[in-house]
Formats: structure tokens, sequence, C-alpha cells
């Protein structure tokens, strides 16, 4: 059967060659299917025709029948503004246009009849139109009943050809009175019928003319429902598939390594969260398929432990394993942490950074590839080319939204097959994102912090309060405590940003001289040694207070640091504010943030200090994050290509992603590679639109 919706849209009645080609251009529309899956973004109700002399409201859109006269232009040496008199049999009416001067006086002709619609707005206790809709009228275009008209978007270069909102409504609807009997349905008749959804056809004959708001309702429903139903199909399909295709090292044994730390070295209890985490990830690794992990914790759930025993299971396998952080001084301090935590086990265990010596490098590198270090601990130092490994059994990548997918596919090409992947990251993932962009990844959380930990009090200060908050600084010292003042730095303004942090040390150095006090300094610019260095100085209790940019914002653990404050916080974004946070609140005692910004600063930022403030919760706070900054700047989904919808919202559709998931899983459950005569529809949709190359043959 010639599928009629493949049709190329140049052939559709009124478009032809040139428009078909700014179709292509500007909107991605192809074809008949194309076109009608170009939506209205809003409606206006055409069905009233009201008089000059019944305008009351303001802001209210009216549509009127008139005559257009009395053009006048406005400015000195350039026209600045426009004005026409609009009238019918009731009265008069003011226009008003601000551009598109030229096109504007030679379009209307005196005595001619015209249809007006737009807002109408007080000026000069004066009701005026700017910029209104204007067509000619024409009795013969109205179509009875049809009550609600679609408005569509479109752009200067389709305007110019001709293609308005309006004569793009009047393409689409010659195109769905045509075709609408045509489109297949695609769902299955089961789940029409339980979910009651309007059948396809109808919904598209709906969405594009409907007769009232309940018809656009149950349409747009329906359209949703189908655009997120087959987005998790394909997440599914692939995860399923990828969950028994990949072949990887099976880790079956449970030996001394891991025993002796859990008896001998635990320093604490694991809490519940870790030890099903830990659960969680044994059962992944003895399948003989690829684990692709995502570990989840908060900041300060006590992740590293967690990557430490499962290091620990690979080498009781017989596999190296390694840990790759994002940053050097992240990296120094895992690698202090897993020595210290190890104690006197025999493993050997190597650090590997930018900075590390070449005579260190010297035997690093082959102890690496003959086996004698077991876990190496570093940064993108350890996927150079010159690194090889013996036998990697699982790569273990902290803070993913500093790796791109794209370097952890270089761990694939260190081995023979690719070793078991576990990402770790602190930031948690909205309800949304976890089931779109990482819908295709097993995930696991710690959703518990250990025990005694007190909830870091945050407050949002202006400058001029500063005096307040150095008493405050002052007192936190006396009691033994240490402070972070952290300072933004962003690649724009990296200068500005310097001198920023430079001034401010200063003056701290003025208000808490030597010797009395210690100031530490760390930024980006310094060399990694010096960093060091100072970092070494605030972790061993030298200095009372530490000047830092973002650097410090991934992982460091100080206990005894009770106080965050952070400068021009306005400039962070929300879930670097909380990873900031989370620097303090690791010890016994009270610990508080102190969010330091201007007066002037715009709404978001105003919003992620409020957010802040309220509450802890890391989920909350990617939930803002994600509804303030939309799903585009989210921390890692421009990487995993965040997918554009038709008519679904990643963002305001949780309730029908929700339900299009578990119907989904239902339906892969009962018939896995859909094979069953009632869901042939739903799987020939499917292979023509998402996935021709699908091998259904490696489900099932
Ligand atoms: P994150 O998840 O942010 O990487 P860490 O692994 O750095 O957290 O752990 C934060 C702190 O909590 C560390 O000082 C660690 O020793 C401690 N910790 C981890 N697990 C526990 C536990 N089960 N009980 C008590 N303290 C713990
Ligand atoms: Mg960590």
């Amino acid at each position: 059967m010639v599928d009629i919706l493949l049709t190329k849209i140049e052939f559709l009645k009124g478009v032809g060659p040139k428009r078909a080609e700014l179709l292509n251009k500007e909107l991605g529309i192809f074809t008949f299917q194309d076109m009608l899956d170009y939506f209205p973004f809003r409606y206006v109700d055409r069905s009233k025709i009201h008089k000059v002399n019944q305008i009351f409201d303001d802001n209210v859109y009216y549509q009127l029948l008139g005559t257009i006269s009395n053009m006048k232009t406005y400015g000195e040496t350039r026209i600045s503004r426009l004005t026409a008199t609009f009238t019918d049999e009731t009265g008069s009416i003011e226009l008003v246009w601000f551009k598109g001067f030229k096109w504007i006086k030679n379009k209307f002709l005196p005595g001619k009849k015209y249809l007006l619609f737009g807002k109408a707005n007080v000026f000069n206790n004066k009701f005026t139109f700017t910029h209104p809709d204007i067509e000619e009228y024409n009795p013969e275009d109205r179509v009875i009943g049809e009550s609600l008209q679609g408005v569509y978007n479109t752009t200067d270069k389709l305007r110019n050809a001709g293609l308005g909102s309006k004569q793009i409504a009047k393409l689409i609807k010659t195109l769905v009175l045509q075709s609408w009997e045509m489109i297949p349905e695609n769902l299955p008749s089961s789940l029409i019928f339980q979910d009651k959804l309007m059948n396809r056809k109808t919904a598209y004959y709906k969405i594009h003319l409907p007769s009232n708001s309940n018809d656009i309702q149950l349409a747009s429903y329906r359209l949703k429902y189908e655009e997120h139903f087959f987005f998790q199909l394909r997440l599914l399909l692939n995860k399923k598939n990828r969950q028994r295709n990949t072949k990887s090292v099976i880790f079956n044994n449970v030996g001394d390594y891991f025993n002796d730390f859990y008896k001998n070295n635990l320093p604490f209890p694991l809490t519940d969260a870790q030890k099903r985490v830990i659960k969680e990830i044994r059962s992944d690794l003895k399948t003989g398929f690829q684990m692709n992990r995502l570990l989840q914790g908060d900041v300060g759930s006590g992740k590293t432990i967690v990557a430490l025993m499962v290091m620990l299971l690979a080498l009781d396998n017989g596999f190296q394993a390694a840990l790759m952080a994002p940053t050097e001084i992240l990296a120094n301090q895992h690698y202090d942490t897993i020595k210290r935590l190890l104690g006197e086990m025999k493993v050997s265990v190597a650090l590997l950074t930018g900075s590390t010596k070449q005579k260190d490098r010297k035997h690093i590198l082959p102890a690496l590839e003959n086996g004698d270090v077991q876990i190496i601990i570093g940064t993108h130092a350890i996927i150079e080319d010159n690194v090889r490994f013996k036998n990697l059994g699982i790569c273990i990548v902290d803070e993913q939204h500093r790796f791109g997918v794209a370097q952890r596919a270089r761990f694939w090409e260190k081995t023979h097959y690719p070793p078991h992947t576990l990402v770790m990251t602190a930031t948690p993932i909205p309800r949304t994102l976890a089931m779109t962009q990482y819908g295709d990844l097993d995930v696991s959380k710690i959703d518990e912090l250990p025990p005694g930990r007190k909830a870091v009090k945050t407050t949002h200060v202006f400058q001029e309060q500063r005096l307040n908050v150095l008493s405050f600084m002052r007192k936190q010292i006396a009691e033994g405590r240490q402070i972070y003042v952290v300072y933004p730095l962003i690649k724009e303004s990296e200068k500005m940003d310097l001198i920023n942090l430079q001034e401010g040390y200063e003056s701290l150095l003025r208000d808490f001289p030597e010797p009395h006090y210690r100031i530490c300094v760390v930024h980006g610019q310094m060399s990694a040694e010096d960093k060091d260095f100072e970092m070494q100085r605030f972790v061993k209790n030298q200095a009372h207070i530490m000047v830092a940019t973002t650097v410090i914002e991934v992982g460091v653990n100080v206990p005894n640091a009770s106080v965050m404050i952070i400068e021009n916080a306005n400039r962070f974004g929300l879930s670097q504010l909380h990873q900031l946070r989370g620097r303090v609140g690791r010890g016994a005692d009270q610990s508080y943030c102190i969010l330091v910004t201007d007066h002037k600063i715009t709404a978001e930022g105003k919003k992620r200090m409020e957010t802040m403030v309220r509450t802890n919760d890391g989920f909350e706070i990617a939930e803002a994050d994600l509804q303030l900054r939309g799903p585009g700047e989210t921390q890692g989904t421009r990487q995993s290509g965040m997918i554009e919808m038709k008519i679904g919202d990643f963002l305001k559709d949780e309730p029908i992603i929700r339900h299009t998931r578990k119907m989904v899983g239902l339906l892969l459950d009962q018939d896995p590679s859909l094979s069953k005569p009632e869901h042939q529809s739903t799987k020939d949709y499917f292979n023509n639109n998402f996935a021709s190359d699908f091998d259904w043959g490696r489900i099932g």
C-alpha cells in the first residue's frame, strides 16, 4: 500500500515547489505527515464578530468587521509609528503599528471590508489595537460551526512568501479534510479502550479543526500519549537489547579482598541504602552482560566507600579497577581516602593525573599493563592513549556531569570486551529525566544519609550585611570551626572573577589578620602543586578560612569545616550551589551556608536563592532546577541528545510519561517482540518511524 501521508508536501494544493522548499527549510516540513504534525500553538475563538461599540475590556481579544481609512505616519527623519482608523456602523477605533510601515501602507484599500482580530488595549484613555491580524473579508471563507481556529507559528521568510499563520492554517485544513480518514491507528486497541483514548485519525482532525475546547483536550491528550508511548517503547527496547547483548566479564566470586575489608576495615556500619546498592551492583556483575549503572546519591551520602567495595569485587575476580574523577584535587582526595580505608590490606593502588611526574609514570604505566597495579585512581589522564591495562574489569566514574559519554566510552577501547561501568553522581535526577534521558540506564539510589547528620542552615544576605557575616565568622572560628569562602569562576569572565577573588582574599586578610588567623587560597590558575599545598593546609586544620573558586565544588571532604560562604551566589546554578553546600555539614557540628548577593538579581536568581534557603533535599532542588532552566540546560542532557517532541513535553507531561512507561512495560512483558497480530500496527509504526534496523530477533 502506498502511504499517502508520505507524499511530498509540494503536491498539496496551494503549495508547489517554491513554497515546499521554504516549508522544508523553515519548518522541517517535507511530507503530508510532517504537515499534519505541525500543531497549532494556540487557538482563537473566531465565532463571534463584535461591534466597535461593544469593546469594553482592556487586554481582551476582539474580532471586528469594517473598513480602514485615515493612515497617518509619525516621526521626523524616520517613521516611528503608523496609525489608521477602523470603522464599522457603530463607531471607529484606532489601529497602531510600530514596524512594517511600507507593507501596511499599501495593503489596505479604502472602502474594502476587512476582518480584524486583535487585543484591545487602552492608550490615552482610548481603546487601540496594536499590530492586529487583518484579512480581507470573504464571507465564503467562513465555515459554519468551526468556531475555534488554530494559530500556527510561522517565520518572516514564510510570511514573505505568503505563508503567514492564517495561510498555513488554510493549507493544513485542506490537507486534513482530504487525508484524515487515511491516518492509520498505531496504538493497540486494548489501550485505546482501556485509557479511553480518542482514535488517531479523529485526534488529527480535532487538533487542527476543533469544534470546542473539549475536542482540543481529548485530541492533544491522545497525541501526547502516542508520542510518549513510542518514546518509552524505544527506550525500553534499547535497554532490553543492550542488557542482553553486550557481553562482559563475570564477577562470580566474593573473595578475600571484599570479605577482609568488610570484616576488618569498615570504619562504620554501612547504611541500609549503601548495602542495598552494593547488592544491586553485585547482581549486575554476575550476569555476563555489561553493567551500565548510574549510582545516584546526594552529597555526603557515602558513595566513595561503595565505589571501593565494588572495586574490591573486581580484584576478587582477578580484574583491575579504575576510578576516574573530574579534578586533580578530587582524584588526590580519593586516593588518600582509599589508601586510608585499605589500611594494611595488600592492595596495590596507584594515582595518575596530569601532574604525575614522568619518573613515576615510568613505573605506573608498565605496572598497569602487567597487572601489578590493581586499582588506578586518577583524572582524564587514565584514559589517555598510552595507558594500557592488563585486564580492566570495571571503571567507576565519579561526578558524571563533568564527563561526556564519549570519554566514558574510551574505556571500552582499553580492553578486549567493554568493562562494567558505574557512573556516580551527586545530582539527583528529576523524575521526568529519569524516565526519559536516563530511561535506558539502570539506576541505583543511596537515598539515605549516614546517621547523625544535621541539616545545613542556609541564609541569603545582601552585600551590606557583610559586617554581620564577618562577626559570625569570627565566632565560628573561635569555636574551632573552619570556613569556606567561594567565588564563582566562569570562563567568559575569568579575569574579572579572579580579580574578585583576589580582592575578596585581600579584604579578608585585613579582617582576619595573621598570625592570629590563617587563610589559604585555591583557584584554577594555580599549579597543581600549589593547589594541593593550600588544600592540605586546610585539611590539616592549619588554616581557618579557605578562599576558593569552584575547584572545591566536587568531593572535598573536611568534616571540621562548618561554614560555606558563597559570594555572588546568584551566578551559580542550583545544582552547583547544592554541591557547594554539601561541602559542609559533614561533621557533628551544626553547619551553615551563607549566600551573598547584590540587591540587583534576576527573578530567576531570586528563585534559586529561595529554593536553597527553603530546602536541603537534593531531589527537590534538582526538580526546581529543571523547572527553572528546562531540560536542555540541565546537566548531562545535552550529551545524551535531548529529543525534540512534537506535542509532548518532558517537563509538563510527567503523569503521561509515567503511565505510558508502565503500559509499555506491561505490553513488552506480554508480547516482547510485538509479534501478536493485534500489535502489528504498533510494530509497523515503530519500525517505520524510529528504528527500521531494530533487531527484534534479539529481544524475545
Ligand atoms: P559522597 O557520596 O558525597 O561522595 P562520601 O563518600 O565522600 O560522600 O562520604 C561523605 C562522608 O560520610 C565521609 O566522611 C564518609 O566517611 C562518611 N560516611 C560514608 N558512609 C558512612 C556511613 N555508613 N556511616 C557514617 N559515615 C559514613
Ligand atoms: Mg564523592
